[in-house]
């Protein structure tokens, strides 16, 4: 017998995500963002049922001359966004791309120092996450209060004691730049390598609105591609170490991926070209979105944090709301008007309080790319001040929240099927229906 009815179900439930996250809800989710429509078309091809294990045309298997071709185009794309030509897209996540340094850097047992925690640090540098799964010790780099930073004498004194194998910055909470220069240069006083994660703010480096840290310091660079960066879901190591770049290359496949996922090569392409062209403008956005947003809640009672900084330069806005009843609480109210964002702890909470932390992390790049600028910013703001401050009923807010949403459904910065329908591409779909 044919479940008709749970098939039915899978297309509802897929088609309800479709229709409420791209469609009615605004979403404020830091760490995601949307591919333009030239890019998701592109996204829907055969690469996603094969394999290319290897390096482009040093494939363990046949088949494979199209994905070589694209994938030695790809990096170099990525590669011209960050003024490198050494770029290893197989990792098919942050995460991934995370471990296969980390492997290659330090030996179980050897020592790394990180960012602290409190100044963002990503579970995957951690002895909790990926860096504890290597067998790899964390030193903690203590933290400055009042910069919400790195506290850099004490690092670099950390580093020259400890000697580490390598130092870990970026991360997923953070407002302003790390010391990338600073620290670059104490772990390369000790003979140890510097791995800035830029999973967060890779939209932001290829818009030439953070710092390439490269540029600075970095022996390496890892990101997910689908954050600022808003391409398919997956990972990306930069390089300016070429020693670096070749041990990494071999670990990847066979260590972290077999299969490295193709079917987001070609979308990458496309993201890559479209940030090119409108990369400048999108992130010069999103930061000026962020920092009006920040001013907007600030103005309205809430507890925002980085003020004496100017509030933040980047795509994030951290909220403190526990006068509101905390981060678990609001974030529910919030989702009920049709509003998603995440809980978050800041940097004062205690690790203990992660179930109800104090804060909101909320980031702007997805709807700056759905066209959302500095006055819409002030219309959400007020939304959060109705649900949380003034307590309405979130229901009653979620249409017009709605509402709200509907004048923006078109990306932005980026192209259009029409861009792309002289181009005389086949989609997988067609070919088997
Ligand atoms: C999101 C994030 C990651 C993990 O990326 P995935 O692509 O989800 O594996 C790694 N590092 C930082 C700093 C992140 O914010």
């Amino acid at each position: 017998m044919i479940d008709r009815e749970t098939l039915q179900r899978v297309f509802e439930l897929t088609g309800a995500q479709n229709r409420w996250r791209l469609k009615e809800t605004v979403n404020l989710i830091a760490s995601e963002n949307v591919m333009s429509p030239a890019a998701m078309y592109v996204y829907l091809n055969d690469f996603m049922h094969r394999y290319a294990e290897g390096k482009p045309f040093k494939r363990h298997y046949q088949g494979t001359k199209h994905i070589d071709e694209l994938e030695v185009m790809t990096d170099s794309l990525m590669g011209r966004l960050l003024d490198t030509d050494m770029v290893d897209l197989r990792p098919i996540s942050g995460t991934i791309a995370n471990a296969a340094v980390f492997r290659v850097l330090a030996q179980p047992g050897e020592e790394a120092v990180i960012a602290p925690v409190q100044a963002g640090a990503h579970v995957s540098h951690t002895k909790f996450g990926t860096l504890g799964a290597l067998g790899i010790k964390q030193v903690e780099l203590p933290y400055d209060e009042e910069r919400m930073n790195v506290d850099v004498d004490k690092a670099v004194k950390i580093i020259e004691e400890r000697r580490p194998r390598f130092a870990v910055l970026g991360g997923s909470v953070y407002l302003f730049p790390h010391p990338v220069r600073e620290i670059a240069e104490a772990i390369h006083s000790v003979g140890g390598k510097l791995v800035y994660d830029a999973a967060h703010v890779l939209g932001l480096i290829t818009g030439k609105v953070w710092h390439n840290p490269l540029k600075e310091g970095a022996d390496a660079v890892t990101a997910s591609t689908h954050k600022t960066f808003p391409g398919p879901q997956g990972g990306v190591i930069f390089f300016s170490d070429k020693d670096l770049y070749k041990e990494v290359g071999k670990t990847i496949f066979p260590w972290f991926v077999s299969s490295h996922h193709l079917h987001r090569i070609p979308a990458t392409a496309v993201v890559a070209l479209e940030m090119m062209e409108f990369g400048h403008d999108y992130a010069e956005q999103i930061v000026r979105n962020a920092k009006r947003f920040a001013e907007e809640l600030a103005a309205r009672g809430f507890k925002v944090l980085g003020e004496s900084m100017g509030y933040t330069t980047s795509h994030q806005v951290l909220l403190d709301v526990s006068p509101q009843g905390g981060g678990a609480k609001a974030a529910a109210l919030l989702e009920q008007a049709n509003i998603i964002v995440n809980k978050n702890l800041l940097p004062y909470d205690p690790p203990e309080a992660v179930k109800n932390p104090s804060g909101l992390r909320l980031g702007v790049q997805e709807m700056t790319r759905f066209g959302m600028r500095e006055s819409d910013m002030e219309v959400i703001a007020n939304f959060f001040e109705r649900v949380l401050i003034r307590g309405e009923d979130p229901a009653k807010v979620a249409k017009e929240v709605t509402e709200f949403r509907s004048h923006y459904l078109e990306v932005h910065y980026g192209y259009t099927l029409k861009d792309v329908e002289a181009f005389n591409y086949v989609d997988a779909l067609r070919l088997l229906s």
